[in-house]
């Protein structure tokens, strides 16, 4: 029988991720999806979208499809689902391979900022600027609502929701930036503070070098942990590597 790859999504990789699988002949690929996004694009292979339940739905929902190895291709912040991945695959038996692309590493010039949650971000942020660029995406705006005395600048790709800051404008846009991009929405908006999470990659590493030429601090909200116990690996040839497909004597696409 076929080997049954779920494939959690949501990101770039992921959907690199279930090319590469679908293009493997022998192999079926399932990808998940949260549905926050309005209209996700087209993905190779099956898709499913919702959420399964918790840690014991998505275990219900392993054995009822015959998945063969789970893939967590989410986002690096996307904690709660890793964490029920992690569950769920140690309930049924079944082996579990973590994406994670690299984080972003600080080089010479960088004013950082690292903190350990968004609610860290907006108590350091009154000390470091008065106009901020907020790119953390268009959830948890809540930590920031209570800062009245500055003027934000809301980047998210869809209509970031309530509550948010009161002295709020929104940019909705798409990566990937450059850094010609970022320098000029820096300037155009006079920011003097920018806040990201560390999600890695380069799609929306340009904002650092555009801070970094500018000279602006920049808060960097760190990465959640993965669960106890579960490792990552970087890319998606490394995910394919893991999941040894070659070596269930499957040929190569
Ligand atoms: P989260 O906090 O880790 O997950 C919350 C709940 O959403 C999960 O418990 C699960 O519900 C459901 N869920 C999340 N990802 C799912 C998936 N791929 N398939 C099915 N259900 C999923 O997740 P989040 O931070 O809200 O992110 C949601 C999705 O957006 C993720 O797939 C992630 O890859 C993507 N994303 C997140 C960010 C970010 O900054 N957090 C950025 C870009 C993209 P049940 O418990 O009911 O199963």
């Amino acid at each position: 029988m076929a080997p049954h790859i779920l494939v959690l999504g949501g990101t770039t990789e992921a959907r690199r991720l279930a090319a590469d699988l679908a293009a493997w002949p022998g192999v079926r690929v399932t990808t998940s999806l949260a549905g926050r996004v309005a209209r996700p694009g087209a993905l190779d292979g099956d898709v499913r979208v919702g959420g399964f339940g918790g840690a014991d739905g998505l275990a219900a929902w392993l054995r009822a499809h015959q998945v063969d190895a789970v893939a967590d291709a989410t986002h690096p912040f996307a904690a709660g689902i890793t964490a029920n991945a992690a569950r769920a695959t140690a309930a049924t038996g079944l082996p579990l391979v973590v994406l994670r692309r690299p984080g972003w590493q600080p080089v010479r010039g960088d004013r950082w900022h690292p903190v350990a949650s968004l609610d860290a971000a907006a108590e350091l942020l009154p000390r470091l600027g008065r106009r901020v660029l907020l790119t953390t995406g268009r959830l948890g705006l809540a930590a920031f609502a209570g800062l009245t005395r500055l003027h934000f600048v809301v980047r998210s790709v869809e209509a970031p929701e309530p509550p948010m800051p009161p002295d709020s404008e929104v940019v909705l846009a798409r990566g990937p930036f450059t850094p010609a991009d970022e320098s000029a929405l820096l300037r155009a908006h006079r920011i003097d503070v920018l806040v990201t999470k560390d999600s890695g990659g380069t799609a929306t590493s340009a904002k650092l070098t555009a801070a970094r030429e500018l000279d602006l601090p920049v808060v960097v909200v760190r990465r959640p942990a993965l669960p106890s116990g579960v490792t990552s690996v970087p890319d998606v040839a490394a995910v394919l590597d893991r999941l040894g497909l070659d070596r269930l004597g499957l040929d190569r696409p």
